[in-house]
């Protein structure tokens, strides 16, 4: 059985370069709950109904990834189970034109030490994401379409986000003195129930710097910033050293040169596991010093210790017994506010080292070109919820010629993380005030069901980096507690 078991893994991973081929998605957007790929499904390897393992792994994004390798690692029998027919949860590699398209989470640093530490140790390389040095910039300002030099609405940009960011009259230094421990500073309490439009309003900075700074913390919070805590932001600019150049550079200058799917591959290569795709998770029961998994096929599944690792969006829909705790249900519920849309579009123009943004309510948040190609360009776009439909040409035309007037759209691919029943969200910012009800306990072991998730780390947040931190930590958690220590 073992054997047959680790063949479906090898199976999946001999296809998995399918998966990348058939990720070139004929430039139609996909549709929730469809799969964008199609792989050998490791789903035949024979892991009998009632099977009992050390550790149960529940989902396979990084934060699962790296549960599962390494709880195996420290001698655990581990079963990973994975909803989609593929593994990397909230990333995923595409094609378009010869070259590798990110659907999901892209960007990383060397400064993320989690991800760079997998990076060193798989031999990865990464490449400078051509986007990033525009030499040209579009913006919207008091409904007005303008334009400068990158240099010169940088400059601004940068100038209103330190403004945003100042709320301390220290730079923001005394909230966040130390960005891998979220509660050092009380003044996160003190301000977590400010919005980030909250902010915005009462700072005091020009049109162009209020609007490119809006712009900017838009993007990140991937909403109206009405609904996203100021505490967030400054939290990333806490990690990008406190200063706006250098956060932009952490936050999308560097890419994985073979992508994300690189990285999940290599480390499910290493994970002695076995792994289970198709098979979501229904219920979760624990009763004394077992824990019952339920897949949707009514298969069970015993585990010793449970690691979920499920995007917070989604925990709400898994039947755990005894419930989940009160603040990871209502977390839950109300969800954090990463609901738009990030999509590329292949436009008739050249439009050369362009980028093009503007602040809520407009529908196009950011847009910039990511490669010439020998008919146009393509752009890769960031919009918030509600505002474009991306399977609509006609829609994804209008939004952008407030950026790029005139502009002809050919094609447009990207992917509905947000109506995805496994995802329900993109990256993970908080709310005004689930800062400090919800980060502690997102993370917090119940019984012997442990939780990992970018969605609750205390790094970076949000990013691949703390899925990774959240997954290690759970790994090592798990491990103590198996061995009574
Ligand atoms: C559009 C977009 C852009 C992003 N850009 C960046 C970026 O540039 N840089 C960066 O660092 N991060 C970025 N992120 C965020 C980053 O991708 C995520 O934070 C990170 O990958 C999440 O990892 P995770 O393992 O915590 O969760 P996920 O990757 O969501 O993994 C959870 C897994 O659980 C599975 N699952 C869910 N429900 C069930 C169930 N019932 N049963 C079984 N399995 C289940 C899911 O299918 C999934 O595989 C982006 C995300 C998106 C969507």
């Amino acid at each position: 059985m073992e054997h047959n078991a680790k063949s479906g893994r090898r199976a999946f991973l001999r296809n998995s370069s399918v998966a990348a081929a058939g990720a070139a998605l004929g430039l139609q957007a996909a549709r929730a709950g469809e799969q964008a790929v199609t792989v050998a499904r490791a789903r035949g390897a024979p892991v009998a109904d009632g099977a009992q393992f050390d550790v149960i792994v529940i989902g396979a994004g990084f934060a699962g990834l790296t549960a599962a390798r390494d709880s195996a690692q420290r001698g655990a029998k581990t079963l990973l189970i994975e909803a989609r027919n593929r593994i990397g949860g909230r990333t995923f590699t595409a094609e378009y034109a010869g070259a590798k398209l990110e659907l999901g989470g892209t960007w990383i640093h060397w400064s993320q030490p989690f991800v760079w530490s997998e990076i060193s140790r798989y031999g990865l390389e990464i490449e400078e994401s051509p986007g990033f040095g525009a030499e040209r910039m579009s913006w919207i300002a008091q409904g007005q379409l303008r334009h400068g030099k990158a240099g010169d609405v940088l400059r601004m940009m940068g100038e209103g986000l330190e403004t945003f960011c100042n709320i301390d009259g220290q730079g923001g230094r005394t909230v966040f003195p130390r960005a891998h421990d979220p509660f050092f500073s009380r003044l996160v309490a003190k301000y977590d129930g400010l919005s980030m439009q909250d902010r915005l309003d009462q700072m005091e900075a020009s049109a162009d710097q209020r609007a490119l700074a809006g712009a900017f913390v838009g993007l990140d919070c991937h909403n109206d910033p009405a609904v996203a805590g100021v505490v967030d932001q400054l939290k990333w600019w806490a990690l990008g050293d406190f200063d706006a150049s250098r956060m932009a550079d952490k936050l999308g200058r560097f890419k994985f040169a073979q992508g994300t799917s690189a990285l999940a591959n290599a480390m499910l290569g290493e994970a002695d596991v076995d792994l289970l795709l198709s098979t979501p998770v229904r219920a979760v029961r624990s009763e004394g010093q077992l824990t019952t998994v339920t897949a949707a096929d009514g298969k069970r599944y015993l585990g010793k210790a449970v690691i979920c690792t499920v995007p917070m969006n989604v925990l709400k829909t898994i039947a755990f017994t005894p419930p989940l705790s009160p603040a990871k249900r209502q977390a839950s519920i109300e969800e954090h506010t990463g609901k738009g849309s990030k999509f590329y579009i292949h436009v008739r123009q050249k439009v050369g080292a362009w980028m093009g943004l503007a602040p809520y309510p407009n529908p196009m948040t950011a847009a910039w070109a990511e490669r010439d190609l020998p008919d146009g360009t393509l752009l890769v776009a960031f919009a918030p919820p509600g505002k474009v439909e991306m399977n609509d040409h006609a829609s994804v035309q209008r939004a952008l010629r407030t950026l790029l007037p005139g502009v002809e759209v050919v094609a447009v691919t990207g992917y509905h993380w947000t109506e995805d029943p496994y995802s329900l969200g993109t990256w993970c910012m908080y709310r005004p005030g689930q800062f400090t009800r919800y980060l502690h306990a997102l993370g917090e072991r119940e019984g012997n069901i442990f939780f990992a998730s970018a969605d609750s780390a205390n790094g970076w947040r949000g990013f691949i980096d703390g899925a990774i931190e959240g997954g290690s930590r759970a790994a090592r958690e798990v491990s103590r507690y198996l061995h009574g220590a």
